[in-house]
């Protein structure tokens, strides 16, 4: 989109019409479905449209349907190395987490009954491993170093012999660090008695993903993290590795049985085409990689010379499209709401920000609560431009600038 067609493209130190909506920051949290993407998906809903049921193949509007989903799954496992029969289609990546992890579990309780995730996984992981632990199953919670990465030492010293599930994100959603779960998939599969998970969510169209390559059981998708539609997802489910799970939800047996219930062939079909285009982005080198690694650069380049401020993860173990910044001697609750009217951005993940804690994310990377509470996620992608990070920068500034004055001057007060 050109800047001039953009609402929102505010210049640095143009006054923005009041009332403007704030620059989007936190495409971390989701993205605009993209126009093409959207035209696609709205071919999928009326009469003169791909209405069938996919599953009615007995006639011509069922048969369409169904060739528009089988389509979309040959698309989405293109995106991420994988075969179009891993595909099954979920609500996003949540579900797709919960399948994985109680459909592991369930499957092979009789096997054993523990599980290895690590402490920086998104709720959608963690959670359903609290709720198996209060069923009796035991849960090993692995720590992070303080760049974000899980040691592979301390996934091999956690394996026991009833480890039947390990599950590691790729990309995590705060700080946008990248595991190697291509290694820690080979010792899983090495060790012969666990299945290997991994929650994608945040990665399709900014960093490359082999599934099948890496020798990895299951994986989480989702597409509005990647210009698609929310409530659009799949669990990667290795037909040639075997891979079993029990089903969570029984019904007309649709997706292999695993997950009963009318495939919605808009969503799919927006997930398809939002994979597609997005795939092109993935690689480091790609023009789209480069420009918002720029952009990145740019970003912290015009916040570190406040000085104490913090950056979070390594660039180089990082996803380009994301800045976390921990800034000292401020008030995160402050900060959020004096950047607020002109920024939309995440103090932490949209999920826990509500909950008013701070990161449990920066907390296990060694961070103080002060710092987690004090940081900001900035995300940004395809829409995003040069002229938002300058802006971001200018209303970033000003803020930590001021209420660092005033900071001073209750200290002195007290
Ligand atoms: C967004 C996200 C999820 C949840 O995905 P939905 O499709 O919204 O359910 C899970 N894991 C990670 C890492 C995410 O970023």
């Amino acid at each position: 989109m050109s800047d001039a067609a953009r609402p929102d493209a505010a210049r640095p130190g143009a006054a923005r019409p009041f009332g403007a909506r704030p620059i989007y920051f936190d495409y971390a949290a989701t993205t605009p479905v993209d126009a093409r993407v959207a035209a696609y998906m709205a071919e999928c809903l009326t009469r003169d449209g791909t209405f069938g049921n996919p599953g009615s193949r007995s006639h011509a509007e069922g048969e369409r349907a169904h060739e528009a989903v089988e389509a979309a799954r040959r698309q989405v496992a293109a995106a991420v190395g994988a075969a179009p029969a891993d595909v099954v289609w979920t609500s996003g990546a949540t579900e797709a987490n919960n399948l994985a992890i109680f459909g592991v579990a369930l499957q092979a309780r009789t096997r054993g009954r523990h599980i290895i995730t690590c402490k920086t996984e998104h709720k959608a992981v963690l959670d359903p491993c609290r709720e198996l632990e209060r069923r009796g199953w035991s849960v090993t919670y692995l720590a992070p170093s303080a760049r974000g990465r899980l040691d592979p030492a301390r996934l091999a010293a956690a394996l026991r012999p009833d480890t039947v599930l390990v599950s590691v994100m790729h990309v995590n959603n705060e700080i946008g660090v990248i595991q190697d779960v291509a290694g820690l998939a080979t010792l899983v599969a090495r060790h012969g008695t666990a299945r290997m998970h991994v929650d994608a969510a945040q990665s399709v169209g900014k960093c490359p993903i082999d599934f099948a390559g890496a020798g990895i059981d299951l994986m989480s998708l989702s597409a509005h993290k990647a210009y698609g539609p929310k409530g659009a997802g799949a669990l990667l489910v290795s037909a040639a590795r075997g891979v079993e799970l029990e089903p969570l939800q029984y019904g007309g047996g649709q997706e292999r049985s695993l997950r009963s219930g009318t495939v919605a062939t808009h969503q799919v079909v927006g997930m398809g085409a939002a994979f597609a285009l997005a795939a092109a982005d993935a690689a480091p080198e790609s023009a789209e990689s480069l420009r918002l690694a720029a952009l990145r650069e740019r970003l912290w380049d015009g916040i570190r010379v406040l000085g104490a401020t913090f950056r979070n993860g390594e660039p180089s173990d990082c996803v380009p499209q994301l800045l976390n910044v921990s800034f000292g001697d401020v008030e995160g609750e402050s900060l959020l709401a004096a950047v607020q009217d002109e920024l939309a951005v995440s103090t932490g993940s949209a999920c826990t920000s509500s909950l008013g804690e701070p990161s449990y994310v920066l907390r296990a990377l060694g961070r103080d609560e002060r710092l987690a509470e004090a940081s900001l996620r900035l995300s940004f992608g395809r829409f995003s431009t040069a002229a938002d990070v300058d802006h971001a920068i200018m209303v970033i500034g000003h803020a930590v600038l001021r209420l660092r004055s005033i900071g001073g001057l209750c200290a002195t007060a007290n």
